[in-house]
């Protein structure tokens, strides 16, 4: 009996494995579209007073939804570490883990969520830290790091930099070593920056 010839897997287009490629976004510019950088900022929505008066909240959710804005943040976080051997990424619970756990994943590094506390079960280091108003604590498992990993840090965004310099200190503490720190949204005026030096920080909006 004649076999029956298999399908072939019909051919692959141009290969963009990770986000949107350069290809892409030439064409995108040909037809007169927003650049990456306000075609991102378009989709950082503010909103004032919230949580509390006076806050002019920076919300990163249209950026989620968004599939093709997820992707070109992803891109611009991972790009720095292409060819760096990141050994883990540290999210900021709760934000820091959605783009964290993304970023780890185009990394092959492992994700080490440090997060409020009493989530986490087994042994915990914890570190306290102050907030404008009252303070703050962020948890890690004991045991998260290799001694001398290379981590990066990772939040949706730096204000004041007193929430990523006390994650700093918890994977220090742990043996990691930070190699830099990465965040969506950076709002300059708050100088969270000076904190952080002399360590690398990747920021893809600057307000
Ligand atoms: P800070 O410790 O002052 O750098 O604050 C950073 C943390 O607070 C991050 O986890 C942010 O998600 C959150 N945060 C602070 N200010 C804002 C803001 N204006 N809009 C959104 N999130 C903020």
């Amino acid at each position: 009996m004649a076999q029956k010839k298999q399908p072939r897997t019909p051919p692959r287009p141009s290969p963009t494995p990770r986000g949107v490629s350069r290809e892409v976004l030439q064409k995108s510019k040909a037809r007169g579209e927003q650049t990456p950088d306000a075609y991102l900022r378009a989709r950082v929505r503010e909103v004032p007073d919230f949580p509390r008066p006076g806050i002019l909240f920076k919300d990163i959710v249209p950026l989620l939804t968004d599939p093709k804005a997820f992707h070109m943040v992803l891109d611009g976080l991972a790009h720095p570490f292409i060819g760096e051997h990141i050994d883990a990424v540290a999210g900021i619970e709760a934000r820091g883990f959605i783009f964290g756990g993304a970023l780890a994943a185009r990394l092959n590094a492992s994700f080490v969520p440090l997060r409020k506390p009493g989530k986490l079960p087994g042994e915990t280091d914890r570190v306290s830290y102050s907030l404008e108003y009252g303070t703050n604590e962020l948890e890690v498992q004991e045991d998260s790091f290799e001694s001398g990993a290379k981590v990066i840090i990772v939040d949706d965004l730096l204000a004041t930099g007193g929430t990523a310099a006390a994650a700093a200190e918890l994977v220090r503490r742990q043996g990691g070593y930070v190699a830099a720190y990465a965040f969506v949204v950076e709002l300059d005026a708050l100088k969270g920056r000076r904190k952080l030096s002399p360590t690398p920080i990747v920021s893809l909006l600057r307000y």
